[in-house]
């Protein structure tokens, strides 16, 4: 095929799959908290389906077609047929009513209006990621999940991925501040809600940025470039950050809840940060896979904050051996297997032996790698290929696919060997031995600090 026909072809196929993607204007009226939305389609459909989660039914008010065109309610969606080019569909929503609600059951008192996306924002079925247009009235910010694009006139313009409705994500706005922290080829997109000082506030601004950076391992990059991180006060407590939570919906966030007046000494000693900052490397693995997700942020929040200097080499040890003592204790005799208690750990808070189980698995692969290569090969490195081909991911995957891929990619067969015996344990997985003195010169170079990262990108 001639060179240039060839550019054309697929100039025009770009395009077209640019001017396809479902367009969204956002307006937000702050002093009624509701958000009105019109979803723009530039071309014809002869049927479509728009769906939330199970709460947009109850959140999405009169929608309507600007055609006048039916629209008919189908289950938890609605539904248009002969959808006419450039035809949109509009409705509002009350985020005020939803985030109270949500607010009631969660720590998400915030002085900012905190709502899930997945419950007020309708998707075209089975299309690819969308984009919108944010107006603003003066003075309010907005934190999302969704990937910030470049924007000449002022206006917020964002790509959001099309996500599963399921997947819980977070959309604040409000008096919040909004920073962005670039570092390893990524950019943070920090969102502090109101109620913190300027001191306080540039105390979390420092303490984001060394969490980031420890985050990043060997290979120097964040392994996404866009992370929505919402840092929530709420008021006196007992530790600097008091609870935190990855989320995926729309892109990936970071939800960490924190007393602004703890000391920057207490955040320095924090684990939770650093933990949810793991949680990035991996794709979503359903509960079925939740001990391979806590394990493996379980294993890095003591591994990087190690490497980084916020925990000694050997306290970072020494937390491993009492997590696996916990963990031991916490798995009941004849227990049922490790798969089944993470498939039920949320109702039956098996917590302890869930991660722990989980953070065995990964430091045992993680010797066996580096064993069988001479140092050559390493957790880092595995996840680091696992990010290049496969992160973000916007789909599940499931356990045996992820590991088996782990193992495509070091070229073993450490991953699913390990995982098919770990998933079915009934007792604590015999924790490697921390003393052995033939794996001294292994465990020194899995928690030696990195050298700093090269700039890339
Ligand atoms: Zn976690």
């Amino acid at each position: 095929m001639p060179i240039l026909i060839a550019l054309l072809l697929l100039f025009g196929a770009t395009r077209a799959g640019a001017d396809e993607a479902p367009h969204y204007t956002l307006r937000y009226d702050a002093n009624a908290r509701t958000m009105a939305v019109a979803l723009c389609l530039a071309n014809a459909a002869p049927a479509l389906r728009f769906s939330g989660d199970d709460s947009a039914p109850r959140n999405v008010e009169a929608p309507l077609r600007s055609s006048g065109g039916v629209l008919e309610r189908d289950g938890d969606g609605w539904r248009a047929r002969d959808w006419r080019a450039g035809e949109c569909l509009r409705y509002s929503a009350d985020l005020g009513r939803i985030g109270d609600a949500q607010a009631r059951r969660s720590m998400l008192h915030a002085r900012a209006t905190i709502t899930d996306p997945a419950g007020w924002l309708l998707m075209v079925d089975g299309s690819g990621d969308a984009q919108a247009r944010v107006e603003l009235p003066k003075g309010i910010a907005i934190s999302t999940p969704w990937i910030p694009l470049a924007s000449s006139d002022g206006v917020r313009r964002f790509r959001i991925p099309h996500t599963p409705a399921d997947w819980l994500g977070r959309v604040a706005l409000g008096a919040c501040d909004e920073r962005v922290i670039a570092m390893g080829g990524g950019r943070l997109h920090v969102a502090l809600g109101a109620g913190v000082d300027l001191a306080q506030r540039d105390k979390l601004l420092r303490w984001l940025e060394r969490v980031g950076h420890a985050a990043i391992p060997a290979h120097g990059r964040l392994p996404l470039t866009d992370v929505q991180v919402l840092v929530i006060p709420v008021g006196p407590q007992r530790e600097a950050v008091v609870f935190g939570q990855s989320t995926r919906g729309q892109g990936n966030g970071l939800t960490l809840f924190v007393d602004p007046a703890q000391g920057a000494g207490e955040f320095d000693r924090d684990w939770v940060a650093v933990h949810e900052f793991s949680h990035l490397f991996h794709p979503h693995l359903g509960a079925r896979g939740a001990w391979l997700a806590e394990g493996l942020a379980t294993y890095w929040q003591n591994v990087l904050r190690a490497r980084s200097g916020l925990l000694t080499p050997r306290r970072a040890w020494e937390e491993l051996a009492d997590g696996f003592v916990r963990g031991a204790r916490d798995t009941r005799a004849r227990a049922r297997e490790l798969e089944d208690a993470s498939a039920a750990m949320e109702r039956d808070h098996e917590f302890t032996r869930v991660y722990w189980s989980g953070t065995a698995y990964w430091l045992d692969a993680d010797l066996a790698l580096r064993r069988a290569s001479d140092g050559r090969m390493s957790l880092d490195e595995v996840l680091r290929r696992f990010a290049s081909c496969c992160l973000p991911s916007k789909r599940a995957w499931a356990p045996e696919a992820f590991v088996e891929k782990l193992d495509a990619l070091a070229g073993s067969d450490v991953f699913a060997r390990r995982w098919r015996e770990y998933r079915a344990l009934r007792v604590f997985p015999a924790a490697p031995d921390l003393e052995s003195p033939a794996d001294a010169a292994i465990r020194a170079a899995i928690m030696r600090p990195l050298p700093a990262p090269k700039v890339e990108g």
